[in-house]
């Protein structure tokens, strides 16, 4: 059982998996019955998380909504440190994430727009190079583990920057393979999927970034914030809702 469970988290390309696994998940969600752990995004509890990953985490995956760790995170970031749930706001969700779609959806105070290029998940069908909203749209933006994989991740972040009303904020996170380098690392000329997954850590991937992440995010005209919420957090807490270790939470600023 858990054998198969982690080879299809780890064949099945994330997007796809999130439409059909809903039924299989709700079959694991009886294995993991307990309550060690607590998913705060769809607020149930289990033995243990689901394995997941290339190189499979333990305790990271939840099988009810399909949250990871890093999603747990960003939504006690919300609950917690935001007003996100209560304000009036019009938000672009870019290649949405599963465990967030159907909850944001039914949020009263926000106007919510799902954007992808080859997502099924998403409403509009777009290219974050070039985003067919006016400037000024949106007093949110989430795009999360999306600028590793795009052609020119600066004129994305410029391109969001572009729609975000004046105050608005975005969530950006991309992933770090450690330990980092300074800077980030990108070579047009690695096109094979395998030469990708050796130097950039995953086969669709186009950059791996270094400690100057918060750099480039500058470079486009934000004013970046880092936000070091798990590592305030007490550890009976991270542990609790099976966090992040490290994860810093991008926020940026227009
Ligand atoms: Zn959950």
């Amino acid at each position: 059982m858990k054998q198969l469970i982690s080879f299809l988290l780890r064949r099945v390309p994330r997007k796809y998996l999130q439409l059909v696994s809903h039924y299989g998940l709700r079959v694991a969600a009886l294995f993991y019955k307990g309550n060690n752990v607590q998913c705060p995004v769809c607020d149930s509890t289990f033995r243990k998380f689901l394995p997941y990953g290339r190189q499979s985490r333990e305790n990271a995956l939840c099988p009810s909504c399909l949250a990871l760790e890093r999603h747990r995170l960003i939504w006690l970031y919300l609950r917690d440190r935001t007003d996100f749930f209560t304000k009036e706001r019009k938000m672009l969700h870019i290649a949405p994430e599963l465990c967030f779609i159907d909850r944001f959806e039914k949020l009263d105070n926000l106007d919510y727009i799902t954007g992808d290029i080859e997502s099924p998940l998403a409403k509009v069908k777009m290219d974050i190079h070039e985003i067919p909203f006016e400037e000024n749209t949106f007093d949110v933006i989430f795009c999360n583990h999306v600028l590793e994989h795009v052609d020119s991740d600066i004129k994305a972040m410029q391109e969001m920057r572009r729609v975000l009303k004046p105050g608005g904020w975005a969530i950006l996170q991309v992933p770090f393979f450690y330990p980092l380098e300074d800077e980030t690392f990108e070579d047009k000329s690695i096109t094979s999927p395998t030469e990708r997954e050796k130097v950039f850590g995953q086969d669709d991937h186009v950059r791996m970034y270094g400690k100057d992440y918060a750099k480039r995010l500058a470079s486009a005209g934000f004013k970046v914030v880092e936000e070091k919420m798990v590592m305030e957090l007490p550890k009976e807490e991270v542990k609790r809702y099976a966090l992040p270790q490290d994860e810093i939470i991008y926020r940026v600023e227009k």
